[in-house]
């Protein structure tokens, strides 16, 4: 079993960007704990309240052990020190082998921010002598998700096979009825999420996929992995 910590700017990004695999990856008994960064407030149509709602119930479909919350400011987000200081002290406490993290390039400047300084908080977890809670921990594995105000076209290191996950995707997503709704007009972003997948997918031999990008070598031990 793995322990898997995935790190987002806002409550729905980790759902859009890796929410199938995450469902996959519970279904096979591995640990999955959700980091969001802030708590996504002000939106137009949403609330502090209504959105913690809306993440612990889109956790609950994808069936996640935990899921916190730090109180970093949305929309102002910064790769500071003091952020970084409070990132790693979850990333001891969870103590993962793999985590996940926004792509490097965005539009949006809260997840440019959140890729690096989560990026440096796995850095800093492993740190001895600190003022930090919790014991020095170094997580193996570090990917990178797709969630982005970019129409990008990237060329990612793995797809991940979702097929069996889709809907389940899409039903986490839907909890978030105060981020899509008839109101803002971005209903149909469900469905292009589902295209996107199912793109992904055909471009890896599967139905459905999720793209996710890494720095590093990927290592196979058995071929039956990529067959
Ligand atoms: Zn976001």
């Amino acid at each position: 079993m793995a322990r898997i910590l995935t790190i987002g700017a806002h409550p729905d990004d980790v759902e859009i960007g890796m929410g199938g695999t995450i469902a996959s990856l519970k279904g096979k008994g591995h640990e999955v704990t959700i980091l969001d960064l802030t708590d996504g407030e002000p939106t137009p149509t949403g609330s502090r309240e209504i959105r913690l709602q809306e993440s612990q119930e889109a956790a609950k479909v994808l069936g996640v052990d935990r899921r916190i919350t730090l109180d970093l400011p949305n929309r102002y987000l910064l790769d500071s020190i003091e952020n970084r200081l409070k990132v790693a002290e979850v990333i001891r406490e969870v103590r993962p082998d793999v985590i996940f993290l926004h792509y490097w390039t965005d539009a949006h400047p809260d997840h440019r921010a959140a890729s690096q300084l989560s990026e440096a908080a796995r850095f800093y977890a492993k740190l001895t002598k600190t003022e930090m809670s919790g014991e020095p921990f170094y997580p193996r594995r570090l990917f990178y998700f797709f969630s982005s105000h970019f129409r990008l076209l990237v060329k990612p290191a793995f797809v991940f096979d979702i097929s069996q996950f889709i809907e389940v995707k899409i039903r986490a997503i839907s909890c978030y009825k105060s981020q899509f709704n008839e109101i803002r007009g971005n209903l149909r972003i469900l469905e292009d999420l589902k295209i996107t997948a199912r793109w992904w997918g055909s471009r890896a031999h599967l139905d459905y996929g999720e793209p996710f990008a890494s720095r590093e070598c990927l290592s196979l031990k058995e071929i039956s992995a990529i067959l």
